[in-house]
């Protein structure tokens, strides 16, 4: 299926590793041109370069934290019309909320609910004057089943996908559409770190205790990143414009929901 994204403008955040790396290249397999961001510049260089060579399309890195205005300013100066947006985002903390105090809470809302709304404010507009605009808003699982020890992710994320269900409604008649994607587990850095002490303890190695806890699952195993990447990419189409307001969960099955 050709997608017909040839030719378009991405920004994609967060993107030097992980699921936000695998849309990059999952858009640019695509002919999409891409700006990503990170904080870290040398691995969003690494990575801008792997994708240059992997598919010939124009990757610009800016590196800046994209919870800051001034990390947002930078990717939209380098890309300030963008055909689609990937918003993403590092995650809070686990914890107990007894121990978060306002700053704390703030941080978690600024980076995973605010940094996304307001990039959606700075590039909506010009979308729906041109007519086309795909926006992917990347958040968890948990937004459909909270995970306790995370209590600050289930409340940012929940409300970036409230807000989502509104503003999609408004702007779909224009060709906007924006969805979002639920990652369950996938195997990236993030995922990886959380099994670091176990394996550090029991002297075996991350991805065997990861596969021995997601065996009893439907799918059995952990998500690929490069499976998140195409579904991304799918959902910035040209053929999704009556796909709107989505919550679209990549868990292999592990939610139980006879209507997820
Ligand atoms: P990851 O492998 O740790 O990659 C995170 C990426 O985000 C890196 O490129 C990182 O680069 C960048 N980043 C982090 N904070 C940033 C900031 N403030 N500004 C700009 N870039 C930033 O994480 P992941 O597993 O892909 O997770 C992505 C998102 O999905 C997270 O919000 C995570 O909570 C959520 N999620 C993941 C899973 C999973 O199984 N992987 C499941 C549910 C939800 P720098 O550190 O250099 O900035």
């Amino acid at each position: 299926m050709d997608l017909g994204l040839q030719g378009k403008k991405a920004i994609v955040c967060a993107a030097s590793k992980g699921l936000g790396r695998a849309c990059a290249i999952s858009l640019a397999r695509e002919g999409v041109e891409l700006v990503i961001t990170a904080r870290t510049a040398s691995t969003l260089e690494e990575t801008a370069a792997e994708i240059r060579q992997m598919t010939g399309v124009k990757v610009t890195a800016v590196a800046g934290d994209i919870t800051s205005e001034e990390g947002r300013a930078a990717a939209l100066k380098a890309c300030p019309s963008p055909d689609i947006l990937v918003n993403n985002n590092g995650g809070p903390p686990r914890g107990d909320f007894r121990d978060w105090d306002r700053e704390t809470w703030i941080k978690a809302v600024d980076a995973n609910m605010l940094a996304p709304i307001f990039l959606i404010k700075a590039v909506v507009d010009g979308m729906i004057e041109r007519k086309f605009g795909r926006i992917v808003n990347i958040t968890s699982g948990s937004v459909k089943s909270p995970i306790p020890e995370l209590g600050m992710s289930n409340a940012a994320r929940a409300g970036l996908t409230g807000f989502v269900a509104g503003l999609a409604r408004q702007v779909a008649h224009h060709n906007v559409v924006i969805n979002n994607i639920l990652p369950g587990p996938f195997l990236t850095d993030r995922l990886r770190g959380g099994f670091q002490e176990a394996a550090r303890k029991t002297n075996r190695p991350v991805d065997e205790l990861v596969q021995e806890r997601l065996s009893k699952t439907p799918a059995g195993r952990a998500g690929d990143p490069a499976e998140f990447g195409d579904a991304c990419a799918f959902l910035c189409s040209a053929k999704v414009g009556f796909i709107v307001g989505q919550n679209l969960l990549l868990d292999g099955g592990a939610f139980n929901s006879s209507s997820t």
